[in-house]
C-alpha cells in the first residue's frame, strides 16, 4: 500500500536526489510545495527551467553567467594578467564579495580526486593552460585546503612551472578542509595577501 500519492512519492524522490537534501527534508519540502499556491509553484518551476536554459559557462573563465563573457572577464579595468584558480563559482563569489581582488578568475568546476575517480581531464584544466598562452604574469591557486584541493594545487603548479609564469598558492590560515565559501572575508583577504610562490 502506498503511503502517499504516487505523485508525492515521485516529488520526494526527485528532491531527495539534490545535494544536502535527505529523505526527511525532501518529504518536508514536498508537502510544503503541495501546500503552496498554484501561481507560486508555477513561478518556481519556470524559474528553474529558465535558469537551466539561460545560464552558461563564461567562455574565458568558465564561471556561470547569463552572457557569453561574464562581468568580471568583460571588465577592462581588471588585471587580466593575474588569474586566480578556484574550484567552483561559489568560491569566485566569495572572493568577489571582498571587493579587493582586481585580477580575473578561472573556475575548474571541481578538484582532482583519485578516490572519487576525478582526474585532471575531468576539470577545466586544459582551458586554463590555453589561457596561459596569452599575457599572464601570475596564477594564484585558490583551491580549497582539502586533500583534493591540495592535490589539484600541486598538479597545476607542476603543469605551469615550465612556462615560467609565476605560480602562487593562497596562504593556509584557511582552516583545513574548509570550503572557501564559508570563510569570512577578512580570512580570505589574509590568505590572498599572504600567498606564497610555489
Ligand atoms: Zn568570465
Amino acid at each position: 500500500m502506498e503511503l502517499y500519492s504516487g505523485h508525492i512519492n515521485k516529488l520526494i524522490e526527485e528532491l531527495a536526489g539534490l545535494p544536502g537534501i535527505g529523505h526527511k527534508s525532501a518529504q518536508r519540502l514536498a508537502f510544503h510545495l503541495i501546500n503552496m499556491p498554484q501561481s507560486r509553484v508555477e513561478r518556481l518551476a519556470r524559474t528553474i527551467v529558465e535558469a537551466k536554459e539561460n545560464v552558461r559557462y563564461c567562455q574565458e573563465c568558465f564561471t556561470l553567467t547569463d552572457k557569453e563573457i561574464c562581468p568580471v572577464c568583460a571588465n577592462t579595468r581588471r588585471d587580466h594578467s593575474v588569474i586566480m584558480v578556484v574550484e567552483n563559482a561559489r568560491d569566485l563569489a566569495a572572493y568577489e564579495k571582498t571587493g579587493k581582488y582586481t585580477g580575473v578568475y578561472h573556475v575548474l568546476h571541481g578538484a582532482i580526486s583519485p578516490m572519487l575517480g576525478i582526474g585532471p581531464g575531468d576539470i577545466r584544466l586544459k582551458e586554463l593552460m590555453k589561457r596561459l598562452e596569452g599575457d599572464v604574469t601570475e596564477v594564484i591557486i585558490a583551491t580549497n585546503s582539502s586533500l583534493e584541493g591540495e592535490t589539484t594545487a600541486m598538479y597545476i603548479s607542476k603543469l605551469i612551472k615550465p612556462t615560467g609564469i609565476k605560480v602562487t598558492r593562497i596562504a593556509s590560515g584557511v582552516p583545513v578542509g574548509g570550503d572557501l565559501e564559508y570563510i569570512d572575508e577578512v580570512t580570505l583577504l589574509r590568505a590572498l595577501e599572504g600567498r606564497v610562490e610555489l
